[in-house]
């Protein structure tokens, strides 16, 4: 094999504009369509394995079965985890740390993540907690998943 004489490197500068949608997918519009229209955190239940994912999927991540059993649960849950972020997701620092965490809704058996409200040292909390969503009220809520304000402390 010939080894090439001119290994520079040549570049041109140049853009190229990119612009993406990026959709829910059916469990996911099933999910957010309950939030926003009626402030309900809607799952799927596998009827084979027991299983309630939150927010809603089509199909089970553990027995791959076809979820087509629709649950409410109630905003409430365990607090499974958290963490203190001192940046944004642009990595820039914020003036005061966030607090995130992971929580499992009581009917729930998967976590969701999101920011813990309220709460601004870590000695203030503790895994095991119970906590409460706070969803925002109907006029301001778009269909995201910052429909949720977040969860604080029950
Ligand atoms: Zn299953």
């Amino acid at each position: 094999m010939k080894t090439p004489k001119n290994t520079e490197t040549r570049t041109w500068p140049g853009a190229i504009p990119l612009e993406s949608l990026y959709t829910a997918g059916l469990g996911g519009q099933v999910f957010f369509k309950a939030l926003k229209e009626r402030g309900e955190i809607v799952g799927t239940r596998c009827a084979s394995c027991k299983q309630v994912y939150v927010p809603a999927r089509v199909f089970c991540e553990r027995c791959f079965a076809e979820l087509s059993e629709q649950v409410t649960v109630r905003p409430q849950g365990t607090l499974v985890s958290f963490t203190f972020s001192n940046f944004n997701r642009d990595a820039q620092p914020l003036a005061r740390p966030q607090a995130l965490a992971l929580v499992r809704l009581d009917e729930a058996s998967t976590v969701l993540l999101h920011y813990l409200l309220k709460v601004t040292d870590p000695t203030q909390v503790s895994i095991g907690a119970q906590v409460k969503m706070v969803i925002k009220p109907k006029a301001k809520r778009t269909g995201s998943i910052l429909d949720i304000e977040g969860f604080v402390l029950a």
